[in-house]
């Protein structure tokens, strides 16, 4: 089955009664604005042509009086989020480009638990995949988001590593089976590898089941609260809007460079893509002191390129450069979604180097003999476990990393994904998230 199409709305931000009352919500005639719990309001979707906005579809309608239902359910243990949020920006349906907000009672915090205000959240292109189910299919209402920083505002009795006030993030995962199963953790747990938990699946931050009633949701919030042992420390010196997107881009770019032995003096790192991904990917590896090329479609992204670090520029369509860049690299981080030429960059690899891939194309088609002559690789990474996260962290304050960033007020989520499916961006989105209640 296609994915749905999600038409993204210019349509104005509808606020929710509780936080200005400012309209009613015309699409979910079942929205109290006076109920201060869960109020849920929608961000007004652009009317097909010729479509009068009346009601929203069926399927809408039963998600989200479902949601309301579960908004109710209670906490669940071992330190995850529950339900009762304050302030969350919701995708409300993959039928209808909408967004909502639904406010609730603040969130409980178990002893092991650590709540942050959330400061700033980046938008990642994740949030966007899931936000249209092409991902497979979302639990609407989906609240995206995870790069998530703030200042801790809460802990738990039993928590060591935080202190109120403390700056600190959340990435990718909340939990995994060390925190959330009996014990003794799987394996790929215990040795810090808890994207890939083998009892279970690590718990992402976002749009994962915890249970039949329990969903996660991620950073577009005012607040969050997570399992202390899945919280990192910031680095002080860091501007946390800029460093947001260390929490998904950082770590996604880092763990391979580490993994594949590319993070080292004089090690030739090719980059293809130039987003929010590529950017860090150009940013770390030159720290590691690497010598970083930057592999493009576009002539015009060499001196954002050279910017960031990068030593050289290899314009994939000029096939005399290509030809004279073969076997010159040691391994490529590939960060394109997009259907591209896998053998012409298995050719820029040397004997048995390595192609990463950490975009998501829609397929993937090369040549069996791009491996086989040069002994190459193909791997997948997924961005890394709490440890590596950590030492990420604090080799990006150590050396003053930071992405690029383009703060934008939560008003303008839709916009934002519009551009990004245009990648017209430089580095990423980062949501104030003081806007949310503004
Ligand atoms: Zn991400
Ligand atoms: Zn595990």
């Amino acid at each position: 089955m296609p994915p749905p199409s999600l038409e993204l709305s210019a349509q104005p931000w509808c606020v929710v009664a509780k936080c200005g009352a400012q309209a009613r919500c015309t699409l979910l005639p079942s929205c109290d604005p006076t109920d201060r719990r869960f109020s849920v309001l929608l961000v007004s979707a652009r009317p097909a042509p010729g479509t009068a906005r009346t009601a929203p579809p069926a399927p809408l309608l039963r998600t989200l009086r479902a949601t309301r239902r579960a908004t109710l359910a209670p906490s669940s243990s071992r330190g995850t989020r529950s339900w009762k949020r304050k302030g969350n920006v919701l995708s409300a349906s993959p039928l209808t480009p909408t967004l909502c907000t639904l406010s609730s009672s603040s969130q409980a915090v178990g002893p092991k638990d650590v709540k942050l205000s959330v400061a700033f959240c980046g938008v990642c292109h994740s949030d966007l995949h899931t936000v249209k189910s092409e991902w497979g299919p979302a639990n609407y209402p989906c609240v995206p988001g995870h790069e998530i920083v703030g200042t801790v505002t809460e802990v738990g009795a039993e928590v060591t590593k935080f202190k109120v006030g403390d700056k600190a993030g959340v990435g990718c995962m909340v939990g995994s089976c060390k925190t959330h199963k009996p014990a003794p953790a799987c394996g790929q747990c215990k040795g810090g590898c808890e994207q890939s938990c083998s009892n279970g699946g690590s718990v992402f931050t976002y749009n994962a089941k915890l249970s039949d009633t329990v969903v996660t949701y991620g950073g577009y919030s005012s607040d969050i609260v997570c399992t202390e042992e899945f919280v990192l420390r910031m680095p002080e010196n860091l501007p946390l809007d800029a460093a947001a997107p260390l929490l998904c881009a950082g770590i996604t770019t880092y763990s391979p460079l580490v993994q594949h032995g590319l993070n080292a003096p004089g090690k030739k790192v090719g980059v293809v893509g130039l987003g929010g991904l590529g950017c860090m990917a150009v940013k770390i590896a030159s720290a590691f002191g690497a010598e970083v090329t930057v592999i493009s479609t576009s002539p015009n992204k060499e001196a954002t390129a050279r910017e960031l670090g990068a030593k050289k520029f290899l314009l994939s369509t000029d096939a005399e450069a290509m030809k004279a860049a073969v076997g010159s690299l040691d391994g490529i981080l590939d960060t394109v979604s997009a259907t591209h030429d896998i053998d012409s960059l298995l050719g820029l690899i040397g004997v048995r180097g390595t192609l990463v891939l950490l975009g998501v194309p829609p397929n993937l088609a090369f040549s069996p003999f791009s491996l086989i002559f040069g002994e190459k690789k193909i791997a997948g990474s997924l961005i890394g476990g709490v440890q590596i996260t950590q030492e990420m962290l604090d080799f990006c304050g150590k050396h003053n990393i930071v992405s690029e960033i383009e703060k934008i007020d939560i008003k303008y989520i839709n916009d934002a994904y519009a551009r990004l499916l245009k990648n017209d961006v430089r580095g990423r989105f980062v949501i104030d998230m003081a806007t949310l209640s503004a």
